[in-house]
């Protein structure tokens, strides 16, 4: 992972396999798969940006019944020491739906081209293939009554729309999300109290420059701010600078994450 200050807090429930059996294409840049699975009836639903470890097939033989529960540094020393040709790749994912009663979880993947595991992994729709997941908590922390000021690009899209989500009713501020097409936005289900502005990418533009100008054109805020700035490293990096710096919001107020790292 980029640059930080998220705390992971492990679960009990160590590594969960699961099968897709749902992948559908929801617009031009993102894929929604579905995974279920009888040992998903013990996910911890926390809610909010809540993120796991994704364990991806590589081939026909990649196994998950020997990875560590907990992805600390001892697991992750685990994990690196498993055959290359039947260890899974791991990678970073946000629970953008969980259904307890149908043990489902969904999850909403940028589809980002050619290069890397996940993504085109993703954009093949692979139904029947057998996923793991390790819980890995949440990365906002909200502070009651304060003002919400939430960024992200589309990587961060699940995990914006999910803090909306569940933010109590009478919260307010404001939310950017840059998208690499405004095809791409997605109905939220936030509180009336906050906007949400989907910001399209110039083509010739870096990753983040459109979120941060608008973040930048926020009015004032009053008060305490809870905010959280997610995506490509520079954009999370750029907006907690800009809400520390220049808005005098406490270092502590601002939660970040690099999500990737644009080469
Ligand atoms: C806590 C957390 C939650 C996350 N939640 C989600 C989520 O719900 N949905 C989601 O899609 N992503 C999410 N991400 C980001 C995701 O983990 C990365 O995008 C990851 O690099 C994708 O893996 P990959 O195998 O496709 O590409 P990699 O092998 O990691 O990278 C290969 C190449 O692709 C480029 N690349 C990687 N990601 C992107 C991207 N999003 N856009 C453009 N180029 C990219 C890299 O710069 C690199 O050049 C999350 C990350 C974190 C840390």
């Amino acid at each position: 992972m980029a640059s930080s200050n998220i705390a992971v807090t492990h679960s009990e429930l160590g590594v969960v396999q699961a099968e897709v059996t749902a992948a559908r294409r929801l617009s031009p840049h993102f894929v929604r798969l579905t995974v279920a699975g009888e040992a998903l009836a013990g996910w911890r639903h926390l809610g909010f940006d809540q993120w796991f470890r994704l364990a991806v097939p590589t081939n026909d033989d990649t196994r998950f019944d020997n990875l560590a529960d907990t992805f600390n540094m001892s697991g992750y020393l685990k994990y690196l020491t498993l055959p290359k040709s039947t260890r899974p790749v791991i990678r970073n994912y946000t629970v953008r739906e969980f259904r307890p009663d149908a043990r489902e979880l969904d999850i909403d993947f940028v589809v980002h081209g050619e290069d890397g595991v996940a993504g085109p992994w993703a954009g093949s729709l692979p139904l029947g293939a057998t996923v793991a997941l390790i819980d890995q908590g949440c990365g906002y922390r909200h502070v009651e009554s304060a003002e919400v000021v939430l960024v992200g690009d589309e990587s961060a899209l699940p995990a914006v729309l999910g803090i909306l989500r569940d933010l109590p009713r009478e919260a307010r501020g404001h939310a950017v999300v840059e998208v690499p097409d405004l095809a791409d936005a997605q109905p939220d289900e936030g509180p009336d109290g906050v906007e949400l502005r989907w910001v399209a990418r110039r083509p010739d533009a870096a990753v983040g420059a459109a979120a941060l100008e608008a973040l930048r054109e926020l009015p004032p805020f009053v008060g305490a701010v809870s905010a959280f700035a997610a995506g490509e490293s520079k954009l999370a990096t750029g907006a907690r600078r800009h809400l520390v710096n220049d808005r005098g919001v406490p270092k502590a107020n601002v939660d970040f994450c690099g999500y990737w790292r644009a080469r």
